[in-house]
């Protein structure tokens, strides 16, 4: 479903991606970790051509990524995004926010686009909020809203960076739960998160990435419990 082969990614003359391959085939859970600025986000953001790369090649579902002919906005209606700090337009009400791109992009009918919001809403556990505004929610609920957005456009994949990592202790839970849910029903994801209780219950593999190189690849278990490379383990002793 997204196959990164040896992709080179330059802000200037420094190197934030080095030569990196993975994959994630349909259904799979992906997570990657690494420190912070070493690339992790930049990673996610090539994938669906929020920024370009200088060399090698991304393809999600068959389609070439940097290909100059590639319809943009169409590929990026395939992949749903998700990111640290929710980014729902304020000053729409949930609903609202949930219908626009649908109305926009897929030109959607009010009836039907409506149905879809209050159907995720449903999903997502947010039933009863669709007419309040992104400022009267916490920041859990506004989290689990943009999943609901994003998943609005049916996407073949979801791209998630750092998900949980601006919430309060007690509203991560609430997030992690429902990309559990998503995860069970087969949707693949790329998820950027040092939540590795997460990793361990939900990933089918995990990628990790130090300085701009992915340094490790490896099915779930096998990353935790018989990773090689002594990044790896430094950064693992820091966090677990
Ligand atoms: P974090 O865990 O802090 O979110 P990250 O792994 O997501 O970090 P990136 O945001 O991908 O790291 O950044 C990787 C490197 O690229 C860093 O050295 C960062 O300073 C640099 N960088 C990121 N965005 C830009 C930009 N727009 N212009 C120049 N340099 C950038
Ligand atoms: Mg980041």
């Amino acid at each position: 479903m997204i196959e990164i082969d040896g992709i080179f990614k330059y802000y200037g003359h420094h190197a934030v991606l080095k030569n990196c391959s993975t994959r994630v085939s349909k259904g799979e859970v992906v997570v990657v970790c690494g420190p912070s600025g070493s690339g992790k986000s930049t990673l996610i953001k090539c994938v669906n051509a929020l920024e370009p790369i200088q060399k090698g090649s991304i393809r999600v579902d068959g389609i070439e990524v940097s290909d100059p002919s590639t319809d943009l906005p169409d590929l990026r209606s395939r992949i749903g995004m998700v990111f640290q700090n929710f980014e729902l337009f304020p000053h729409l009400t949930i609903e609202n926010n949930i219908m626009l791109a649908q109305r926009i992009v897929l030109h959607r009918s009010e009836t039907e686009a409506r149905k879809r919001a209050m159907d995720l809403l449903d999903r997502v556990g947010m039933t009863g909020h669709a007419h309040k505004y992104p400022g009267q929610l916490s920041g859990g609920q506004q989290q689990r809203v943009a999943i609901a957005r994003a998943l609005a456009m049916n996407p073949k994949a979801m791209l998630f960076d750092e998900p949980t990592s601006a919430l309060d202790p007690e509203m991560i839970s609430e997030v992690l739960d429902v990309m559990t849910g998503l995860a069970r029903e087969g949707m693949t994801m790329m998820v950027v998160t040092h939540e590795m209780g997460f990793a361990r219950k939900v990933a089918t593999r995990v990628v990790f990435i130090d300085q701009g190189e992915i340094v490790e690849d490896l099915p779930t278990d096998e990353f935790f419990d018989n990773h090689t490379n002594p990044r790896t383990e430094a950064f693992l002793s820091k966090i677990l």
